[in-house]
């Protein structure tokens, strides 16, 4: 369908065989010229001359590569009989050309990791107490269905989400475990919650009894947890008007509280005041629930930071996020516990050139060169999450040694430097187009990390990881 489109891939004069009728045969005007000239049937007689394939339509892959055409094992499979029909590229074979042979830039995600930080703040927790495995914005952009199996093979009990979306493809990719939608969806989305089997999290009352009434009419219960708003007050039910709220959705016989929990907003910072105003909070409601007769089910409270600084508060479960994936949630957890990083990005040289002395490079040309250096290209810019703010600010890994990206990052692709003088002991290293390039990772004794990139940013490496790992770019498991 695509060659009838006028869209520059017209047909090619096909030399070797028999014309009439084919569309993509030469025309009569240039036969006719070729017979007036003398010149006439070279084609015919030196079949062999075409690079496209020598043996007619029965060429196969491997004739085809022996001759530098390894395209030709992408061709759809052509009858031998009749050698019938132009040859064309096979859609399904098409589709076998991995991604990252596709673009030279894609990211590495390690699941032995994702295994050895599960189970390393699981050993942290007391016996008995659950982990929630929050795998929201597809696992930190590690890729929420593998992450989550991983988890819950290594001892996670639960799932954290932030939108239904998420909970429907952690169904879809066959996790059974229980998900906690960590906010209240729209009413519109209650039939997804039960047709997925999906609990939402509950503060208002209008949602818990709709909630409860769809539920009710397909025979089914409606389990959920209740946030309570203990001081981040971001969402929940405000912690000293809990019974109350209970009060008003109590009626209904097909909700269940299975959860109650509460979310720190300083769980990372030094100083702890107002980390423990809300822990006291939290537990003067759940005290008053049980007085009231209400049984809040699971308790959880603690992220990351919490689980590995605060273990007073594990209640019954911990929701474990940023520390799942091997980044650590702040600067004083970094001695408190080994963590492994899962993601890695890597990318490949396209192209290198020498520059004399005060070339620019890059939009604005800022960056001028010292003229003993090679500049190096590598298909990754913002638009794959390598920050625009980190131009100039960031180093790659070639060959174990750290090079300085330089000029402007671009949206696509960006550049690096490679020092050429030689010097004391240093290895010289002159990369070559198709060369291996580390932008997150180690190597060697050499290491950039997604924390290295957050801190000259001002930001947290979730942001830095998301922005990776939720873009355009590949994500290999490896
Ligand atoms: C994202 C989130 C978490 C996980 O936080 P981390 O700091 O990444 O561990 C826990 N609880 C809630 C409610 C969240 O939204």
């Amino acid at each position: 369908m695509y060659e009838e489109l006028p869209n520059g891939f017209t047909g090619m004069p096909r030399r070797g065989r028999a014309t009439t009728g084919n569309p993509w045969a030469p025309t009569p005007r240039s036969a006719q010229a070729n017979v007036s000239s003398g010149a006439s049937s070279a084609a015919h007689k030196m079949p062999n001359d075409n690079p496209w394939g020598s043996s007619g339509w029965s060429a196969n892959a491997s004739a085809g590569m022996a001759q530098g055409s390894f395209a030709l094992s992408y061709a759809r499979e052509v009858d031998p009989e009749t050698e019938d029909g132009p040859r064309s590229f096979d859609p399904d074979k098409l589709r076998m050309i991995p991604a990252a042979d596709r673009r030279w830039a894609w990211s590495e995600i390690d699941l032995s990791a994702i295994r050895y930080n599960t189970q390393t703040l699981k050993a942290r927790l007391r016996p008995g107490v659950a982990m929630m495995a929050v795998v929201k914005a597809d696992g930190y952009g590690h890729g929420a269905v593998r992450c989550a199996k991983t988890a819950l093979n290594a001892g996670a009990d639960y799932l954290g989400v932030a939108t239904v979306e998420e909970a429907i493809a952690l169904r879809e990719g066959l996790v059974n475990a229980p998900i906690l939608v960590l906010s209240e969806p729209p009413i519109s989305a209650i039939p997804l919650l039960l047709g997925y089997k999906v609990m939402p999290s509950i503060y208002s009352v209008e949602f818990a009894i709709q909630y409860g009434e769809a539920a009710d009419a397909f025979s089914m219960k409606a389990p959920y947890h209740l946030a309570v708003n203990t001081g981040m007050n971001r969402i929940g039910v405000a912690h000293d008007h809990v019974v109350e709220f209970l009060r008003q959705i109590d009626f209904h016989r097909a909700l269940e509280l299975r959860g109650t929990f509460t979310h720190f907003a300083t769980a990372d910072a030094v100083q702890s005041l107002d980390f423990e105003r809300q822990q006291h909070r939290f537990e003067a409601a759940l005290a008053a629930m049980r007085m009231a007769g209400f049984n809040p089910g699971i308790v959880h409270a603690a992220n990351s930071a919490a689980i590995i600084r605060f273990p007073q508060v594990h209640y019954d479960m911990v929701r474990l996020g940023i520390a799942l994936y091997g980044l650590q949630p702040a600067d004083i957890t970094r001695s408190m516990v080994e963590l492994r990083p899962a993601m890695s990005v890597k990318a490949r040289i396209t192209d290198t050139r020498f520059l004399p002395m005060s070339e620019g490079v890059s939009y604005g040309l800022a960056y001028r060169s010292p003229g003993s250096v090679k500049i190096c290209t590598v298909p990754i810019g913002y638009a794959d999450g390598l920050r625009r703010g980190l131009s100039g600010r960031t180093d790659f890994i070639v060959s174990g040694q750290r090079m300085h990206q330089v000029g402007a990052i671009c949206m696509d692709q960006c550049m690096f430097e490679v020092d050429m003088r030689t010097y004391g002991t240093r290895r010289r290293i002159d990369p070559q187009v198709g060369d291996e390039v580390i932008i997150v990772g180690r190597e060697g004794q050499s290491i950039v990390t997604l924390d290295d990139m957050a801190r000259t940013l001002d930001t947290i490496t979730h942001e830095i990881a998301i922005g990776f790992g939720c873009s355009r770019m590949t994500r290999l498991f490896v």
